[in-house]
């Protein structure tokens, strides 16, 4: 199989089946209940490919919570350069956005998506539609 098609089929499947890990960077953990409530049975995203990944090795996309702060945003930038290319980032809250409540610096992990999903904390349903959003913008890269 040549190089381009390989990497369309896996453009194909990683939109068809992220795996999602959720990196938090200091936050009063609204948001991580709102993310988890997203991955419960009543929204069941699993049936759209979705599902959390206990490692960040396994990921293709990053849930981002918390604004920065300056012990947990060290940690968060070892942990996001474990996440494999290509990687995608989903902002989810004011926290993750602009700093939010706690005027933190706000985070400084980079990206090739970043979709952005106001609220403090955000409703699930916005969580999973903004997945669903980075997912189909996701390209892969040639290595
Ligand atoms: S955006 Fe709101 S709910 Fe989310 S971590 Fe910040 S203060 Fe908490």
């Amino acid at each position: 199989m040549k190089a381009g098609k390989a990497l369309g089929v896996m453009n194909f499947f990683r939109r068809k089946s992220p795996w999602v890990y959720l990196l938090s960077q200091g936050t009063c953990n609204g948001c991580e209940l709102e993310c988890f409530a997203a991955f419960a049975p009543r929204f069941d995203p699993e049936r759209m490919g979705a599902r959390l990944v206990a490692s960040p090795r396994q990921a293709d996309l990053v849930l981002l919570t918390g604004c920065g702060t300056k012990k947990a945003s060290e940690k968060a930038r070892r942990v996001f350069s474990q996440v494999p290319e290509p990687k995608t980032v989903v902002q989810v809250g004011a926290c993750a956005i602009n700093g939010g409540v706690f005027k933190c610096p706000g985070p400084r992990l980079g990206g090739p998506s970043q979709v952005k999903v106001e609220g403090c904390p955000p409703d699930p349903t916005e969580i999973l539609t903004a997945i669903k959003k980075a997912m189909e913008e996701m390209t892969c890269s040639e290595r």
